[in-house]
C-alpha cells in the first residue's frame, strides 16, 4: 500500500503537469453550514430562473451521496486569465472565461488523465471528476482544502493567485493526505466589487442576486431583458468581469498558458457591425468549441440587440 502522504504528492506534482495552478484536498464530510448558507440564498430567490440549483440538495451536502465511501475531495484550480482583455475598444465584451474553447472540455479530458495515473497506482479505487456540471459545492471545497477564501463578489480568491480560474474536483474513497482550511478572509474593508458592479446585484457580503446580475441576465436568463437595466450593462453581451477586474488581488493574477483558452483572432478583430449583422451559420462557425453555445444563438442576438438599441 502507497502512504497517504506519498499519493497526495503524487497527485499534485501530476496536476502541476497537467498545467493545474492549484491542488488541495479536504476530507470528505458533510457541509451542513454551506447547505445554510446556500438555502438561504435559494430562499430569497437569488437564483432567480435557475431551478436547477435547487434540485439535489443532499448530494450537495454530502459527497458520499456522488461517490460511496468517499474519503477526500481534491480540488483543482485553472488559470483562464488572458494575456489581453477585451476593452473599452472592444465594441461589446465577452468575458474572459469564454474567449477560447469550452472549459468543461478541456478541463475533464484533464481530470481523465489524472485519473488513469492514479489507478496506475491504485486501480481499486472509486474516484469521479467534477466539472462545473454535476451538485457539488465547488468553492466550499476550495476553501476547506486551503486553495482560497470567498470573497464579497462571492468569487473563491487565492492570496497567490486572484480569482481569475476554473475549479474542478475529484472525489475519492482514498484516503489522503489533507491541507490546510482557509481561515481567514482576506477582503478586510475593501468594497470595490460592491461599488463597482453596475447593476447592484451584490447584495451582502458574499451574496450575489441572480437576478440582478450581468453574468446571469445574458447566459442563463431566458426572458427579455428588463428595461430597468437599460444603460447599466456597460458593452456586456456574455458574461461580466467586472467584480473581477477591479479585485485589487487581481493583480496577482498571470497570464494562462493553456493554448486551447486563446481566442481566434476573428472573434477579437469583431468590429460592431459584424456583430449586430452575427447570424446563426457564422455563430455557429465561431463558438464551435466555445462556452458561449451556452448563451444560445437567440440569446446572444438579444444581448447584442438590447445594448444596440441602447444607442
Ligand atoms: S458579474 Fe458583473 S453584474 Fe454580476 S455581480 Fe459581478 S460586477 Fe455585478
Ligand atoms: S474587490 Fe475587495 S471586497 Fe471584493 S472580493 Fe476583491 S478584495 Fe474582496
Amino acid at each position: 500500500m502507497i502512504p497517504k502522504e506519498q499519493l497526495s504528492a503524487f497527485i499534485k506534482q501530476e496536476a502541476a503537469s497537467l498545467g493545474f495552478a492549484a491542488c488541495g484536498i479536504a476530507p470528505s464530510e458533510k457541509l451542513d453550514v454551506d447547505m445554510q448558507r446556500l438555502n438561504a440564498w435559494l430562499k430569497k430567490g437569488f437564483h432567480a430562473g435557475m431551478d436547477y440549483m435547487q434540485k439535489h440538495a443532499e448530494l450537495r451536502a454530502n459527497p458520499e451521496l456522488l461517490v460511496e465511501n468517499a474519503k477526500s475531495v481534491i480540488v483543482f484550480l485553472y488559470n483562464y486569465y488572458p494575456s489581453k482583455m477585451m476593452d473599452e475598444n472592444s465594441p461589446y465584451l465577452i468575458s474572459s472565461y469564454a474567449y477560447g474553447q469550452d472549459y468543461h472540455e478541456v478541463i475533464r479530458e484533464k481530470l481523465n488523465i489524472l485519473i488513469l495515473k492514479l489507478k496506475e497506482q491504485v486501480p481499486e479505487i472509486s474516484i469521479r471528476g467534477f466539472v462545473d456540471s454535476a451538485p457539488v459545492l465547488e468553492r466550499a471545497w476550495a476553501t476547506r482544502a486551503g486553495l482560497g477564501w470567498i470573497g464579497k463578489n462571492s468569487m473563491l480568491i487565492s492570496r497567490r493567485n486572484g480569482s481569475y480560474f476554473f475549479i474542478s474536483e475529484l472525489i475519492t474513497d482514498l484516503e489522503l493526505e489533507y491541507d490546510r482550511p482557509m481561515g481567514g478572509n482576506y477582503c478586510g474593508d475593501c468594497s470595490r466589487c460592491i461599488d463597482a458592479c453596475p447593476t447592484g446585484a451584490i447584495t451582502a457580503l458574499k451574496t450575489v442576486d441572480a437576478n440582478k446580475c450581468i453574468s446571469y441576465l445574458t447566459i442563463e436568463n431566458k426572458e427579455e431583458i428588463s428595461e430597468t437595466f437599460r444603460g447599466k450593462y456597460d458593452q456586456w453581451i456574455f458574461g461580466c468581469d467586472i467584480c473581477q477586474q477591479v479585485c485589487p488581488w487581481n493583480k496577482y493574477s498571470s497570464p494562462h498558458n493553456e493554448p486551447a483558452f486563446e481566442p481566434p483572432p476573428s472573434l477579437m478583430e469583431m468590429e460592431k457591425e459584424d456583430w449586430e449583422k452575427l447570424d446563426n451559420d457564422q455563430y455557429k462557425i465561431l463558438f464551435k468549441k466555445s462556452a458561449i453555445k451556452r448563451a444560445k444563438f437567440a440569446g446572444l442576438k438579444r444581448n447584442i440587440e438590447f445594448l444596440s438599441g441602447a444607442d
